[in-house]
């Protein structure tokens, strides 16, 4: 049993709860209730107990869609001239650097970014994956530094015409198998969904043989959707159809279905995102990088569409994220009130309503019967911090370089910026090798 206490306790439960000189108690790596320290460590004797000196305790980041692989992608020099376009960023950076990979730089260039994680406070990720010179077993790879770091992930691996019909199969398998192995294992830690490049580059055979390989997992798929401007020309090229509707025809939407971005989608593919209950996930930060556009979430979200937030492996930091969610809708709408309510929404009620989709438990919320995924935050608010106001503290206050602890199913993973579970130093010296 393991209580962190002695902090300010954040909840995001329903009522929004802000607990002074609060702490929370893990048992068996679910939560057993919250409430005042004094209280607790006096009812709870022979618990371990983590101090946490007055900083701010609250719940563990989730990052609803992440590319691990991206990592090598740091410092890379480009041949060809700068890109211009989305799909020439795919073309001349992503699709150069992901046919690099073998099973070693898998699994290190999976670890690097995992680090990341667990030292800004991200304790859940829903990974999508791409090494197609190296399909069969990476995301076993992948997994195995997932396990060994002690987050959660759920992971894919993307499906794709580009590289030829023998390595998509070989992306088919690796998605039945991974999702055959994760239902076998039974780990609160790891889950599989069925990853699909981007419309652009799948035909219709090929998102029809996924949709029957897909049949009987009982998953969703985790899917890059209207994301240039390219995406949507190239579905009405192909099929007559927008994005959304081609992929809506080959049953790819559904309850568990991840769908990035959908920047370029009209009014009524919203109504078909919200009538077949899909997680649309918002990338703020790829999408103002990759000058694809400003998704449309605000008004997704008004229309009822449920939207989460993602970092697309852009940076690891959801703290991050959140700053540039605010600003990016402000500044498109010319309205300094814009999304005051919805990126708070996003990242908290949605990405955990979506986490608990994906692995069937209820993560990043401090109250009884949750997963005991907890951070600490190295942060001293200088105006009262309540109940109402805690979003702002978050927003303008907190970064990820400020977590401190971070803790997940109530094994410590980092304590005092100190790692417990990996090597860094080795793993990024042995990164700076393989890069
Ligand atoms: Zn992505």
């Amino acid at each position: 049993m393991l209580i962190v206490g002695n902090g300010l306790l954040i909840t995001l439960d329903a009522d929004s709860k802000v607990i002074k000189d609060g702490a929370v108690v893990i048992e068996d790596g679910i939560i057993r209730e919250t409430g005042d320290t004094a209280n607790i460590k006096a009812r709870y004797l022979n618990a371990e107990f983590i101090d946490a000196q007055g900083k701010v305790i609250m719940p563990g980041m989730i990052n609803t869609h992440m590319h691990l692989y991206s990592t090598f992608a740091r410092g890379m020099a480009l041949k060809d001239p700068p890109p211009r376009t989305f799909v020439q960023i795919l073309e001349r950076l992503w699709w150069r650097l992901d046919k690099t990979l073998g099973p070693e730089d898998v699994y290190i260039s999976s670890l690097v970014p995992i680090i990341d994680c667990i030292r800004f406070g991200v304790t859940t990720i829903l990974d999508h994956h791409a090494s197609p010179m190296s399909v069969p077993g990476s995301l076993d790879e992948c997994a195995k530094a997932v396990e060994e770091a002690g987050i959660r992930a759920c992971l894919a691996y993307e499906v794709s015409d580009r590289d030829g019909l023998e390595i998509r199969d070989q992306g088919i398998e690796e998605n039945v198998r991974f999702i055959k192995r994760c239902r076998e294992d039974k780990s609160p830690f790891l889950q599989g969904s069925f990853g699909l490049h981007a419309q652009i580059t799948l035909s219709d055979d090929t998102l029809k043989k996924c949709k029957e390989a897909a049949e009987g997992l009982d998953v969703g798929f985790h899917v890059h959707v209207a994301e240039g401007p390219e995406d949507l020309e190239d579905s009405l090229k192909k099929s007559g159809k927008r994005v959304v509707e081609r992929l809506d025809s080959f049953g790819i939407l559904g309850p568990r279905t991840i769908a990035c971005h959908c920047v370029h989608i009209n009014e009524a593919e919203m109504e078909i995102l919200k009538g077949r209950d899909v997680n649309v996930v918002h990338n703020p930060e790829s999408n103002m990088g990759n000058a694809v556009g400003v998704a449309p979430v605000l008004e997704m979200m008004e229309k009822g569409v449920r939207v989460g937030l993602g970092t697309d492996g852009y940076t690891s930091d959801m703290f991050e994220a959140i700053k540039v969610a605010n600003m990016l809708h402000k500044l498109n709408q010319k309205n300094p009130s814009a999304a005051w309510g919805e990126v708070p929404t996003m990242v908290f009620a949605n990405n955990r309503e979506i986490a608990k989709r994906i692995f069937g438990i209820k993560i990043g919320v401090l109250e009884p019967g949750a997963s005991g995924d907890v951070i600490t935050v190295d942060y001293d608010p200088w105006t009262p911090l309540t109940p109402d106001n805690f979003y702002s503290h978050i927003l303008f206050g907190m970064s990820g370089g400020l977590v401190d602890t971070s803790i997940v199913a109530g094994r410590v993973l980092m304590r005092n910026r100190k790692l417990t579970t990996v090597d860094s130093e080795r793993i990024l010296a042995r990164s700076r090798e393989l890069a």
